[in-house]
């Protein structure tokens, strides 16, 4: 299965794929993780990516098709994938679709979850990242057993530099100058479904999992 999660950041775009991924025994590749990492172990694209996540900005399209291509390089992707955070913009979409071409692949399906500003600035501003397997928690939706501290492996938990109220608003605005573009792009072929993402997360999840046996 083949899937592409679009979706303003705060949707549950990552919550989900990491569950799914996981039921549907794919490949999850979030390119904001990969970015994340990237900048953690202070590599050249860590080290270019930087400002721009900081900013709450789209790192450069030269550098993730880069960063895409390796990722599609891996043998895992061919038992399927959850593409989650790419594309973000109509040339990206272009991009993954000469790679996917050039492997022979085809989406399967696309999902768009949309949630509301209100929601998803409530989410980001008190979301929670553990440092060690990148599990989601949020200050008062959904707190760690133990404060501080990952329930699932103990590592320590952090607010992401991006998740600020005046970062997630440029993230958002970033996010609408693109999306009908994108939308447009997969409505034309016929794969996107449309979602709304404001509810809990279990039924957000049951609505994706009806639509990957259709
Ligand atoms: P995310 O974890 O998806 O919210 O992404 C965090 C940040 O990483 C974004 O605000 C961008 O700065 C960068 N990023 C992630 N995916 C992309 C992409 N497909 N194109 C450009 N920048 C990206």
């Amino acid at each position: 299965m083949r899937i592409i999660l679009l979706g303003p950041p705060g949707a549950g775009k990552g919550t989900q794929a990491k569950v799914l991924a996981q039921e549907l025994g794919v490949a999850h590749i979030s390119t904001g993780d990969i970015l994340r990492q990237n900048v953690k172990e202070a590599t050249q694209l860590g080290k270019e990516a930087k400002d721009f996540m900081d900013r709450g900005l789209l790192v450069p399209d030269g550098l993730m098709s880069k960063m895409l291509q390796d990722r599609f390089a891996k043998s895992d992707v061919k038992q399927g994938f959850i593409l989650d955070g790419y594309p973000r913009n109509i040339a990206q979409a272009k991009t993954l679709e000469e790679i996917f071409r050039l492997k022979g692949l085809d989406v399967d399906l696309v999902v768009y979850l949309d949630s509301s500003d209100s929601v998803i600035i409530q989410r980001l501003s008190g979301r929670l990242v553990c440092s060690k397997c990148s599990a989601n928690y949020h200050i008062t939706n959904m707190p760690p057993l133990r404060q501080g501290f990952c329930d699932k492996c103990g590592g320590s938990l952090y607010q992401r530099t991006d998740d600020k109220v005046e970062t997630i608003k440029k993230r958002l605005e970033v996010y609408k100058n693109e999306v009908s573009d994108l939308i447009k792009y997969y409505s034309e072929e016929n794969k996107l479904h449309r979602l709304s993402a404001d509810g809990q997360a279990e039924e957000v999840l049951k609505e994706i999992v009806v639509l990957t046996k259709q």
